[in-house]
């Protein structure tokens, strides 16, 4: 059996699923946070032969849960402030986020960027304008914080953030720190400009599975992708359960089918692209 596969971007730690959030029809077990849970999310994942797993704490809430992780064996730690969070008290938030970056460096700052969609249907014009604004500013501070400690960062570049995003990549010259765009789901065109920065691309669920997104997997060139589950917040279509981190097998098997590859030579590129941009 390989041994080799890699999650690129799972949340071992994170908030409670919100009820209305998990449909009636749904089946398997439901992520609760967890060490039981988490545990066996792990466990699984290695028995299909899933060696490492980066970890992602991108909520404040669960920083406390930094320490817990630290203890776990190849885990590959990624703690930031992710979006969601960018109304809140910044000043506080990364002085929080400093003090569990002292304890342990990790191997990178993440899940940060942006997202101009997604919680934005209840706002008006100017509260909109306020959350990108607030957005934009967590964004570039956590890039200088990624820097100081020279640390990749790991980037959610949402719906309708094209020009934003970009922008400040550029401006902070976040290459020169290595990044992961995870999940990316946006324009097919932005895709080669982001290679040409450097940037490695992490393709989950969605991507084998979608024509759009199919084509940025077609123009990625293998020494830049990466795979990754999101886990635990994506449900896969049939049987309806959350996908978790074992099932990143699945999917690295299917994009190295896509790119007509042995899988296992797709398997070993992945890790060494994961090895090159998170140092481990
Ligand atoms: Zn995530």
């Amino acid at each position: 059996m390989i041994d080799l596969y890699i999650d690129c971007h799972a949340h071992l730690f994170f908030s409670p699923i919100p009820a209305e959030a998990i449909d009636e029809d749904i089946t398997g077990e439901i992520p609760t946070p967890n060490m039981d849970f988490i545990g066996k999310m792990i466990s699984n994942a290695k028995k299909k032969g899933v060696r490492h797993i980066v970890g992602v704490i991108s909520n404040p809430n669960d920083f406390t849960s930094y320490q817990e992780q630290l203890k776990l064996e190849n885990i590959i730690h990624v703690i930031g402030i992710s979006r969601n969070s960018a109304l809140e008290d910044q000043s506080h938030m990364i002085s929080q986020l400093e003090k569990e970056i002292e304890r342990k460096v990790p191997h990178g700052i993440g899940e940060i960027g942006l997202e101009y969609l997604y919680g934005f249907d209840k706002l008006n014009e100017h509260e909109k304008n306020t959350f990108k604004k607030k957005q934009r500013e967590l964004f570039g501070r956590q890039i200088q914080l990624a820097k100081e400690i020279d640390v990749p960062i790991v980037v959610h570049a949402g719906y309708g953030t094209d020009k934003d995003l970009v922008e400040i990549l550029k401006h902070e010259q976040a290459q020169e720190v290595g990044v992961q765009i995870h999940g990316y789901m946006s324009k097919v065109e932005l895709v080669s400009e982001l290679l040409d920065m450097g940037f490695y691309f992490s393709f989950g669920y969605n991507h084998p599975r979608e024509e759009e997104l199919k084509r940025i997997i077609e123009i990625t060139p293998l020494e830049r992708i990466l795979v990754e589950t999101d886990a635990p917040f994506h449900i896969m279509d049939s049987p309806k359960r959350f996908i978790l981190p074992e099932d990143v097998v699945l999917i690295t098997d299917e994009i190295a089918n896509l790119k007509e590859i042995e899988p296992e030579v797709f398997i070993n590129q992945v890790l060494r692209n994961a090895r090159e941009l998170f140092r481990f």
